[in-house]
């Protein structure tokens, strides 16, 4: 169901290093941003892909995790005050008679502003799914790839199957309000935080879970509810009862909706105007890996500069009539205003 319409001057479309960065720019010439995300944490890439890897070319930072980048991004823009809308897919975007923009997500949000901003990188993070036939059936009904409300798990039978983060998050949390929980995972070595990994062997240990180091080789059900499922390790196949699979395999990229939004692409990317970032739709931009200009280069630097520039030309749109003016943030006092600087000082001292 869509809710009423939420107000904002920006919608920003990918909360990767780009779009996070574009909320300081924009916010630098008086716009406020909302951002859509379908992970459920902000930071794109850097935070999904490899949070603790080392970055080394981040100017005047030598060395950075995507995690602390991402942390040193959201600091950055805290005076902004961004509203973010997070596991939550943009779907949609439509012009409005008075120019302004309507972007709907497929939570049924909606929200009208004057500037979309697609800062939506490789495409959105969708779950890999196993190779198991007929698994579409299931999907939705007794089969998840993500927990969006955890009260709709009390008292069921729960497998969760993965070994990375989420999978063992996801055990620790839903354990307490479960009523059988079991974790499957291909081997005994786990991806996962070794802190959370520990918690996971303690419940196994007071028999509040169990652990089963098996594959999943197929479903048994009837319409759309699992009664069972397949399992495969080395003592052979075998049955086991549930009614709830969680199957956290990971994420992969794909373009998703914004192929839809009536841009031009080329080769899935969408070309832009260099000068101000804008798609061939007036009034919208695109920023970060998303775009393609002639030597486009895809690093988080050019996401940077690229969001410096689409924000000079978002001023337009979102303040007709105004005079845009260059400042420095150094010499600024109205930009060090925005940016709260005197008070951060005056906690400091
Ligand atoms: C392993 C690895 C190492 C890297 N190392 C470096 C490095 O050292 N230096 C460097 O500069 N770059 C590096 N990169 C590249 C860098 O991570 C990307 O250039 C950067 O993340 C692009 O940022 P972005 O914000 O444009 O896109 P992304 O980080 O891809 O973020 C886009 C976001 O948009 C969301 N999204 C997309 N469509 C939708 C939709 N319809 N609805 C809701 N959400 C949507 C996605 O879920 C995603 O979170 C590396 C990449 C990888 C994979």
């Amino acid at each position: 169901m869509t809710e009423a319409a939420q107000q904002t001057d920006v919608v920003i479309i990918g909360a990767g290093p780009t779009g996070l960065f574009a909320v300081f720019e924009l916010g630098l010439n008086d716009m406020k941003c909302h951002l859509i995300d379908i992970l459920d944490r902000p930071g794109g890439q850097c935070a999904e892909l490899y949070p603790e890897k080392p970055i080394y070319d981040i100017p005047a930072i030598p060395m950075c995790t995507g995690q602390e980048l991402t942390d040193r991004l959201m600091e950055q823009i805290k005076p902004f005050h961004p509203v973010f809308h997070l596991s939550q897919m943009a779907e949609k975007i439509e012009k409005q008679e008075d120019g302004s923009w309507n972007v709907t997500t497929d939570r049924g949000t909606l929200i009208n502003c004057k500037v979309v901003v697609v800062a939506a990188g490789g495409g959105s993070f969708v779950p890999k799914k196993p190779p198991i036939k007929g698994i579409e059936e299931y999907e939705g009904i007794s089969l998840f790839y993500a927990v969006k409300k955890m009260e709709q798990f009390r008292g069921k039978s729960v497998v969760i199957a993965g070994g990375g983060d989420s999978a063992l998050d996801w055990v620790v949390n839903l354990q307490p309000i479960v009523k059988e929980l079991t974790l499957i995972h291909r081997r005994d070595d786990f991806r996962a935080a070794p802190d959370t990994v520990a918690k996971m062997r303690a419940l196994v240990a007071e028999k509040k879970m169990t652990l089963k180091i098996a594959q999943i080789t197929s479903l048994k059900g009837q319409g759309s509810q699992i009664e069972a499922l397949k399992l495969k390790d080395e003592t052979g196949e075998y049955e086991y009862p549930c009614d709830t699979l969680l199957a956290f395999y990971g994420l992969t990229m794909k373009l998703g909706p914004v192929a839809t939004f009536g841009m031009e692409f080329q080769n899935e990317v969408i070309p832009v105007n260099t000068a101000t970032f804008e798609t061939s739709v007036p009034g919208v931009f695109a920023i970060g890996d998303i775009n393609t200009y002639p030597g486009k280069m895809k690093l988080i630097l050019s996401g940077f500069h690229e969001a410096a520039l689409m924000s000079k030309k978002a001023f337009e749109y979102v303040h007709p009539g105004r005079k845009y003016r260059f400042q420095y943030t150094t010499s600024s006092s109205d930009l060090q205003n925005k940016l709260g600087v005197e008070e951060k000082q005056e906690q400091a001292a």
